[in-house]
């Protein structure tokens, strides 16, 4: 399994919207005919009103992750997001959609590939993660569209649609069984990138203030006492909170917390 990390720091979920304690992994196909994950992970780095955890490459089976595991995604549409890892699958290039979820396809036999070579990069990183959170593969990954039955998702119909018109065989419970069995013999390759949009860090973010009198707090709300002003400069968060309608920052030197509204990304090409 090859995971790149290409993450979304130029889309506002990216650090603007706190950690999850991951306590499900839900499963999504891209309801487009676009099997490359760089291009989707490329699409996401924008201020688009949705975020994933990761995109999966349906022509190569590349994992390419967008944002922290334990970041909170906007992928699920519904409480999902606050507990949920969030993975995309692409699809075809050979589909075509006509309304809603259903589509045509020019050309089966390799769509069928995509779809077979997607499933299995999704089987092994599902695998990885159940092992990383502690997870039950049986009990604790779901499809967006099984997500909207249990009332934690919103109303689409992906990946099954996906899989059921172009006649895979794939269903969720055969997955759920496929990643059980695949637990204990996954192997990483993690792939940082240089691409700009790559901050390499899994709990830190770097944040650029952008007023030049933003109150450092001696807790996560305004309620906490202002201990000075930050000069207008770049610094890392280890921690987010959300109270009184902020999300606060926890400053890395230990000096208090921030208000992230007015601060923007700075992760660009940069470790924290
Ligand atoms: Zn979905």
């Amino acid at each position: 399994m090859k995971i790149i990390q290409k993450y979304t720091t130029a889309n506002p979920c990216f650090y603007g919207d706190g950690y999850i304690t991951p306590k499900g992994l839900m499963l999504h196909s891209v309801g487009c005919p676009q099997p490359d994950g760089s291009v989707w992970a490329n699409a996401f780095n924008a201020d688009i009103g949705a975020c994933v955890h990761a995109f999966i490459d349906a022509n190569n089976g590349t994992i390419y992750q967008t944002l922290p595991w334990n970041h909170r995604g906007w992928h699920g549409g519904g409480s999902s997001n606050d507990t949920h890892i969030g993975v995309e699958m692409g699809e075809s290039q050979y589909i075509s959609y006509t309304y809603g979820a259903t589509f045509t396809c020019s050309n089966i036999a390799a769509a069928k590939q995509q779809a077979a070579t997607a499933y299995n990069a999704a089987v092994e990183l599902f695998a990885y993660l159940c092992k990383q959170y502690k997870l039950d593969p049986m009990t604790q990954i779901c499809s967006h569209a099984e997500g909207c039955k249990k009332g934690i998702a919103s109303n689409h119909a992906d990946p099954e649609h996906y899989w059921n018109q172009l006649k895979t065989g794939y269903t969720m419970d055969g997955f759920r069984k496929d990643v059980k069995a695949k637990m204990g013999a996954v192997t990483v390759t993690q792939t940082p990138t240089t691409q700009a949009n790559n901050t390499n860090t899994t709990n830190t973010m770097l944040v650029r203030v952008r007023i030049p009198d933003l109150n450092i707090r001696s807790g996560a709300g305004t309620n906490y006492q202002s201990k000075g002003f930050i000069p207008p400069s770049i610094y890392t968060i280890v921690e987010t909170k959300k109270a009184g309608g902020y999300t606060w920052g926890k400053l890395k030197s230990g000096a208090g917390w921030i208000a992230l509204e007015y601060t923007e990304p700075a992760g660009r090409g940069t470790r924290a």
